[in-house]
């Protein structure tokens, strides 16, 4: 039966684009990870959608994955099929204001594109190191700008494999989330409704918000970015650092000395080491404040 799986799903993609038990350190920036019992690269919108088609109709499990800069996959891996579109899909197309991106992209590259053609609204993402697909799936954001504001439309590969647009509204974005969390789904594209803006002006925004990443944020070091959701009315680091976990390490993952809010693989870490420092980080500021943190990074597989 697996034999004849990895023949079938070979034969929907380009030759060599299916592997089995690939390792999800190479995929995510955590660095940590085991293997995913399959892992595909589909080299276009039609392969993409015969394999979600047939994974569908065969009933396995799947995920789709972007730069994996939001995810935590556990040190046994992840016993379903992860497709990644990172590699083959990045193509960006402007239209006058608007931009369309496959969700493959990185936002710093659909950034960029919008620097070069004067169009303002995306300066807020262009440091966050995530694609088209993962930021509309997470409704990403920073420094007063979410994707929920500029993204118009979104296009999404539907179970039997046909494509569903989702308009802004029924993408019903909220903080950190979007419709489609819900379930597993495959974004091909996303586009973005930007207004004219003035270049020199982009550009000195997105340096000063590279600069403030810089200097705030534990950049030297493998993590997932903010580790928790920001609970209302208050910060996951502030709290953090006031329940005194500054610096509070389980094997090779600590607490971030420079932001509280990020854990780190500062040397070596396991993803178990990981998710050890988010439980108990989890108790200890729930036990100080009775404020109960929760995971912004999405956690799969076996621990
Ligand atoms: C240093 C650093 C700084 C960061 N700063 C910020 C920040 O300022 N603001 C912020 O919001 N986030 C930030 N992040 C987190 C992360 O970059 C964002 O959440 C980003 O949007 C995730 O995109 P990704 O492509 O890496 O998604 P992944 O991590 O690959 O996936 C995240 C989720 O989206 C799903 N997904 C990804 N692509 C698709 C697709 N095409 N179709 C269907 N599902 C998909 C995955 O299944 C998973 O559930 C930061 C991370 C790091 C490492």
């Amino acid at each position: 039966m697996s034999e004849y799986f990895f023949d079938y799903l070979s034969s929907l993609v380009k030759e060599g684009s299916v592997k089995r038990d690939e390792p999800m350190r190479a995929h995510t920036t955590f660095k940590v990870g085991g293997p995913a019992d399959y892992f595909i690269v589909p080299g276009n919108e039609k392969e993409l959608s015969e394999v979600i088609a047939y994974l569908n109709k065969a009933g396995r499990e799947y995920m789709v994955v972007g730069n994996g800069s939001n995810l935590l996959v556990g040190d046994h891996g992840y016993r379903g099929c992860i497709i990644l579109l990172y590699d083959n899909f990045n193509k960006i197309s402007v239209e006058g204001d608007r931009i369309t991106a496959q969700a493959g992209a990185l936002l710093s590259a659909i950034a960029h594109e919008a620097l070069e053609n004067s169009l303002t609204g995306f300066e807020f993402a262009a440091g966050i190191p995530g694609t088209a697909g993962g930021a509309v799936i997470m409704n990403a954001g920073a420094y007063g700008g979410e994707m929920a504001d500029i993204v118009e439309s979104a296009e999404v590969i539907a179970d039997d494999g046909d494509k569903v647009t989702f308009s802004n509204e029924e993408l019903k974005f909220g903080y950190r989330k979007s419709v489609l969390q819900v379930r597993p789904v495959a974004v091909a594209s996303v586009s973005y409704k930007l207004k004219p803006g003035k270049k020199e002006e982009i550009q000195s925004r997105m340096e000063e918000l590279a600069r403030e990443r810089r200097s705030k944020q534990p950049l030297e070091y493998p993590s997932a970015g903010s580790t928790f959701k920001r609970p209302e009315g208050y910060f996951a680091g502030k709290l953090i650092m006031d329940a005194g976990l500054r610096g509070y390490r389980v094997g090779g993952a600590k607490v971030s000395e420079k932001h509280c809010g990020f854990v780190i693989n500062y040397n070596n870490a396991s993803a178990s080491d990981i998710m050890d420092v988010i439980n108990d980080v989890t108790e200890r500021v729930n036990g100080h404040f009775s404020v109960r943190l929760e995971p912004e990074v999405r956690i799969v597989g076996e621990f």
